[in-house]
């Protein structure tokens, strides 16, 4: 299922809701928000999707919630959207520098915008 923009929680209702009509995508201001083609099925063709591959998304934004003429995406709260679940990332130890080349790396860390840090360095 493809990632949506934070605060869709009900898939159907999103789909069902979006007009496709991409404001989200050109509100975005990271670039994230991606157009969905063929490869997600005909019920998803042109939503919105995000991708991280270059961004992540701003910790205190909410320009695509407010961009979505149709509410979509629905209105929240910064503290609602802060604690939306958009999917759960994983590492890939091919690439994470801890792993793939016994190297100390904090920056995940570090970078991490929750102050109690949902991401957690532990000494083994
Ligand atoms: S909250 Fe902001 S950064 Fe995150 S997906 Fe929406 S527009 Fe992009
Ligand atoms: S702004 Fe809202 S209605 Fe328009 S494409 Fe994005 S999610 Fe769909
Ligand atoms: S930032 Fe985190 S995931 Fe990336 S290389 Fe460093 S420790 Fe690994």
């Amino acid at each position: 299922m493809p990632l949506r923009p934070p605060g869709v929680s009900d898939e159907a209702r999103f789909v069902e809701k979006c007009l496709r009509c991409f404001q989200c995508v050109r509100s975005c201001p990271n670039k994230i928000i991606k157009i969905t083609g063929f490869e997600s099925g005909l019920n998803n063709l042109f939503t919105p999707h995000l991708e991280f591959h270059e961004f992540g998304c701003d910790y205190n934004c909410q320009v695509c919630q407010l961009a979505c003429p149709n509410f979509a995406i629905p209105l929240q709260t910064l503290r609602e959207k802060q604690s939306a679940k958009i999917g759960l990332a994983s590492i890939d130890e091919k690439l994470c520098v801890v792993f793939a080349r016994d190297t100390n790396c904090l920056v995940c860390e570090e970078f991490c915008p929750v102050p109690e840090k949902a991401i957690k360095i532990r000494k083994i």
